[in-house]
């Protein structure tokens, strides 16, 4: 049956709920109200990125599920922003108002156990990887992946938190004293070539669109550059990307954006890495590269809209501006701007601290590498320990 006739457009002038309140969930409610809508967020927090321009901001608990289910009859439909919603808030929400994606994609992607099985048992392609509980079993599991592997932990990490990197066999004790004997995969270590990612939307009707593969460059387990179109990978690779992040939207039955993050081996193979079904730090280059942002195709998908255009305008590279450049004084904001076709974008956190995302800056230019080289001299303009 047409789900459209089930499932009657959400239309401009409606309320969307957002759990969570962070800069992804600032920039979806930007987007939300350039299209007409009212946006609420919800979170344990006040006077936040997502909150500053929404209409309304809840701030109670997760796990406080009447909280939650106050706030979803004051909204149509209920999106999130980012993985670490307990699915406990997704369930009660969804006794109330339609929420997309679902929370069984949620529930799949915030821990990395279930997040690899899944990838394992639809036959995606993953780095070989064990279960391990118990110190016995991570001796057992190095013995199986090799010496060279990663713990994490199933739950709760991202920006390469909750990670140890193993070098020898007498590196196990230690990784399991220092994640804190909880819960943890042991991953394969990759001798990937470079990292992309794909950026995709899917609507209720089941349609799709894409932006990428963007190149990705990390620094301290903290994404630092992307660029788009990627500059150095295939177009056998690239299209072999798409089709995956494809196969993942329809098996997730995804109502949204979801990211993939792969590894792209020295012949061209793919490994998926992570997937986030939600929009991504390596699309913010979408709001000025693309014709549609992924936010606005996050605000038309859950709204039972048609999917906008992920046409390329120009090739582009963003910057991500961490808490590291207010030191020693805040980041010289008119010397970047002075460049032109530098966009700069600011999350409103009145905190800085190392490590901390505080904004980000897109530069569009001829080709991704001058469009790179734009963004690398846009973030030295700042001044600040990190260049
Ligand atoms: P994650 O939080 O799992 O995305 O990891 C953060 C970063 O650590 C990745 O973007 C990679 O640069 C690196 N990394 C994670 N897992 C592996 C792996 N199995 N092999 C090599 N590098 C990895």
């Amino acid at each position: 049956m047409n789900k459209s006739i089930l499932h009657p457009p959400i239309l401009p002038g409606a309320t969307l709920g957002v759990l969570g309140s962070g800069q992804l969930g600032r920039m979806f409610a930007l987007s939300a109200r350039s299209l007409g809508y009212r946006v609420r967020t919800f979170s344990p927090d006040s006077d936040t990125p997502a909150g500053q321009v929404s209409d309304g901001e809840v701030a109670a608990a997760y796990d406080d599920l009447d909280a939650v289910r106050g706030f979803a009859r004051t909204v149509d439909v209920i999106t999130f922003e980012f993985e670490n919603v307990p699915t406990e808030a997704a369930s009660a929400a969804a006794e109330i108002v339609p929420v997309r994606p679902s929370g069984e994609a949620l529930h799949i992607a915030q821990n990395r156990k279930r997040e690899k099985e899944f990838l394992l048992h639809y036959g995606f392609p993953c780095a070989p990887f064990r279960l391990v509980t118990t110190l016995a079993e991570l001796q057992a599991a190095s013995t199986d992946i090799g010496t060279l592997a990663i713990l994490k932990t199933a739950g709760f990490g991202y920006d390469g938190k909750g990670q140890v990197r193993l070098q020898n066999a007498f590196d196990a004790a230690d990784a399991w004293r220092e994640l804190g004997g909880a819960e943890c995969v042991l991953e394969g270590f990759v001798r990937f070539e470079r990292e992309v990612s794909v950026v995709a939307a899917r609507g209720l009707d089941g349609s799709f669109a894409f932006y990428g593969p963007i190149e990705n460059a990390h620094k301290n387990g903290i994404l630092d550059i992307s660029v788009c179109p990627s500059p150095s990978v295939s177009a056998e690779t690239a299209a072999e990307a798409v089709e995956i992040t494809r196969t993942l939207c329809e098996t997730l039955e995804l109502v949204g954006v979801l990211c993939a993050e792969f590894f792209v081996t020295p012949s061209g193979g793919l490994i998926v890495n992570e997937i986030a079904p939600r929009p991504h730090n390596s699309g913010h280059l979408t709001i000025e590269a693309h014709a549609t942002s992924q936010f606005e195709q996050q605000v038309r998908s859950i709204c039972g809209l048609p999917l906008g255009s992920a046409e390329l305008l120009r090739p582009a590279a963003m910057a991500n501006l961490l808490g590291d450049l207010w030191e020693p004084k805040t980041p010289d904001w008119p010397a970047a701007l002075a460049l032109p076709n530098v966009s700069l974008h600011l999350y409103g956190k009145a905190q800085a601290r190392p490590g901390r995302k505080m904004g980000h800056l897109t530069a569009l230019a001829g080709t991704p590498e001058e469009a790179a080289g734009l963004a690398h001299a846009a973030r030295a303009a700042l001044g600040g320990a990190r260049k």
